[in-house]
């Protein structure tokens, strides 16, 4: 530590299947990471890199620490150290992590640069989510958000809803809720109300997502944005809209408020924001609910595409990212929404049914060796 103390840390390292590719999946700081936690987001990793059907597994890793209590010079070396632990374990075509909750570009250059050093070459590949500088993709920043939004546009064709004028509520307007909010926009929806966890904000008349970026950054909530009404994140989760972008925490939608939910579409930007019971009752409604694992895997689709640019040590431009991950994602989305039409099942359901059956092919095919 900065005063000399030495302490020691707890960390994991989660590999969950590999049947389709290299293990893959973010490493997370945050004071309540423990093991159980840390299994079932690799779990869900295996299964959301096969809906996408991107050529990985699922892994997962996490450090109990609270960054925000560290210091650069702590969390560095504490990276250093982590990344060092599980040298054997991670490797380009073995187990590759990324950011998820308390990690970002930084703390994934400092990966790289301590199993570059200890391997004698620079292996960009080992870690995704770096800096644009050291092999980071263009659109990767973007990615997730701009999945939800391609999902919410697709959905909004298969139900035979126009876009243009498409009213759209975002809870969480941190990386996934501002990229949805503003690439919806673009598309010609109109952001009715968003949110953070200081409260929300609506107004009928349509937010601008870049200067509420603004508002928010300047005064570090979106709660008091000119010309907005101030709402509650319950509120925000039943206003009469379109499209819901649940794009905060996880268990929001549950079975005490999925009655009171009046969206057309919902499209999940954040990991398990609706439970179980919550999901049976938005099916039994109508209300067509996108999943997780479809809905928010643009970040793990471009993940996978820096990869495959680092291993060719080539750089796409932007317009060449999107374009690709367009494309992935709406073959996702309509293959999952074929299985969900042929075997009348939501959309969850047919996505685990996709996912599950992807996983389990290739198992079979590689047969049982030694
Ligand atoms: P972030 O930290 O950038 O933003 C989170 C936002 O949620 C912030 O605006 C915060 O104020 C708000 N928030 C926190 N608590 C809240 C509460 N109780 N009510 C309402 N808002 C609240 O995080 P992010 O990267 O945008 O991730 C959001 C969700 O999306 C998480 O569930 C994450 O696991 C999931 N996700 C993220 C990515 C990615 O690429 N960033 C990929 C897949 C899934």
């Amino acid at each position: 530590m900065d005063d000399g103390k030495i302490k020691v840390f707890t960390g994991y390292r989660v590999q969950h299947n590999m049947w389709r590719g290299p293990y893959k999946g973010g490493i997370r700081y945050h004071p309540n990471v423990d093991l159980d936690e840390v299994k079932a987001l690799a779990m869900w990793m295996t299964f959301k890199t096969a809906v996408v059907d991107i050529p990985y597994g699922g892994a997962k890793g996490g450090v109990v620490c609270d960054p925000k209590k560290l210091s650069k010079g702590e969390l560095e070396r504490l990276t250093r150290r982590y990344t060092a632990m599980i040298m054997d374990e991670i490797g380009p075509f073995k187990d590759v992590p990324a950011p998820d909750m308390g990690t970002d570009a930084q703390v994934m250059a400092w990966i790289m640069d301590t199993y570059s050093s200890l391997k004698g070459y620079a292996v960009p590949e080992v870690v995704t989510g770096k800096p644009v500088e050291l092999g980071g993709s263009y659109g990767g920043e973007s990615a997730t958000g701009r999945g939800v939004a391609i999902c919410a546009r697709e959905a909004t064709k298969h139900l035979g809803l126009s876009l243009k004028g498409a009213t759209v509520a975002v809870q969480g307007y941190g990386n996934v809720g501002f990229w949805a909010a503003k690439i919806l926009h673009e598309m010609g929806c109109k952001i009715i109300a968003v949110s953070d966890s200081k409260g929300g904000i609506l107004s009928s008349n349509g937010l601008d997502p870049d200067e509420v970026l603004k508002y928010k950054k300047k005064t570090g909530s979106v709660v008091g944005f000119d010309g907005s009404k101030k709402i509650t994140n319950e509120e925000l989760l039943e206003l009469e809209c379109d499209i819901l972008v649940p794009a905060a925490m996880e268990n929001v939608i549950t079975k005490d408020n999925a009655y009171k939910i009046k969206a057309k579409i919902i499209s999940e930007g954040a990991n398990g924001p609706t439970t179980p019971e919550a999901d049976d009752i938005l099916y039994n409604r109508g209300i067509f609910a996108i999943p997780d694992i479809l809905a928010n895997s643009g970040g793990v689709t471009v993940s996978y595409f820096e990869w495959v640019q680092n291993l060719n040590r080539d750089r796409w431009s932007e317009e060449e990212v999107n374009r690709r991950l367009e494309e992935r994602m709406v073959k996702a989305f309509n293959d999952v929404l074929e299985i969900s039409k042929k075997e009348k099942v939501s959309m969850r359901t047919a996505a685990y049914m996709l996912a599950i059956s992807r996983v389990a092919d290739a198992h079979v095919k590689l047969g049982l060796f030694p």
